[in-house]
């Protein structure tokens, strides 16, 4: 069995984003030269998503509206947790949209379901952060 690991690094200008980050799951796959077997792809930050769903704006829209009726960010002073820091509404939100993705590998390629693309979910941007892609298999 062989297995591969890749960090890939993001920085959104943004408290918030939600960014389609196939193409450079797809390269890490194709870089791993493994055709058979599992991937995961995890968020290394307690305050950022990875998950599957569509790349459409109007969904992700709505994705911000909700999370935001979930978990207002404003005002701070309404969590216990913020204390030093103002991020409470983002461990909220990251815990709701999952840490994590496991895509099965199949002649290799992704093996998803219709429309399925794996989305960065940022929601304490403005700094670096880090997506583990770990891929097993042969
Ligand atoms: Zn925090």
């Amino acid at each position: 069995m062989k297995s591969f690991r890749k960090e890939l690094k993001f920085h959104t200008d943004s408290r918030r984003a939600f960014i389609n980050i196939t193409p450079q799951v797809e390269a890490a796959l194709s870089e791993s030269g493994i055709k058979e077997g599992l991937l995961l792809v995890n968020a290394m930050n307690i305050t950022a998503s990875v998950f599957i769903n569509d790349d459409e704006s109007g969904l992700h829209a709505d994705f911000e509206r909700w999370l935001e009726k979930l978990a207002p960010e404003k005002p701070y002073d309404q969590y216990a947790h913020n204390g030093y820091e103002d991020n409470a509404d983002a461990h909220l939100k990251r815990t709701v949209m999952g840490r994590e993705a496991v895509i099965a590998v199949t002649n290799g390629r992704l093996d998803f379901g219709t429309w399925e693309q794996i989305f960065y979910g940022e929601f304490d941007g403005k700094r670096m952060k880090r997506v583990l892609v770990k891929i097993i298999g042969e």
